[in-house]
């Protein structure tokens, strides 16, 4: 990934996640979140929510409290109920972006200057 696919995939979390109403119809469908029986970090709201602190500099790439990013299974229901509640985020698709942001600094041994 190239300095320009990473501004790219920054630019796209930040005004993607800035779009959320903050309904939480997504949350009760999302099986890591009922698997958890209540945390709402390991929903897909709660991942929204750490993604939207990461891309806004209040939390460190390498902060324990990414780890829900990772535990996301990429089924999807949650893109299905926010597109039928109108507001069509692709949560899954922006989960899996955040992914690949992080694995830069993974793959660069260190922090990562671009996120
Ligand atoms: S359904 Fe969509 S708008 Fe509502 S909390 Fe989930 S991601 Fe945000
Ligand atoms: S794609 Fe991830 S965040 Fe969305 S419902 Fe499935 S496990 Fe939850």
């Amino acid at each position: 990934m190239d300095i320009n696919e990473t501004k790219a995939i920054r630019s796209t979390l930040l005004e993607e996640t800035g779009k959320c109403r903050a309904c939480r119809f997504c949350v009760d469908v999302c099986p890591t979140y009922q698997a958890s029986e209540g945390v709402e970090s390991i929903s897909s709201y709660g991942r929204l929510q750490i993604l939207k602190y990461l891309i806004n500099g209040l939390i460190d790439e390498d902060d324990p409290i990414l780890y829900p990013l990772y535990t996301c299974l990429q089924c999807g229901r949650c893109d299905i109920v926010c597109k039928g509640k109108g507001q069509n985020l692709e949560v899954s698709n922006l989960i899996r972006l955040g992914r690949s942001l992080l694995s830069q600094d993974l793959v660069r041994g260190g922090k990562n200057e671009d996120l």
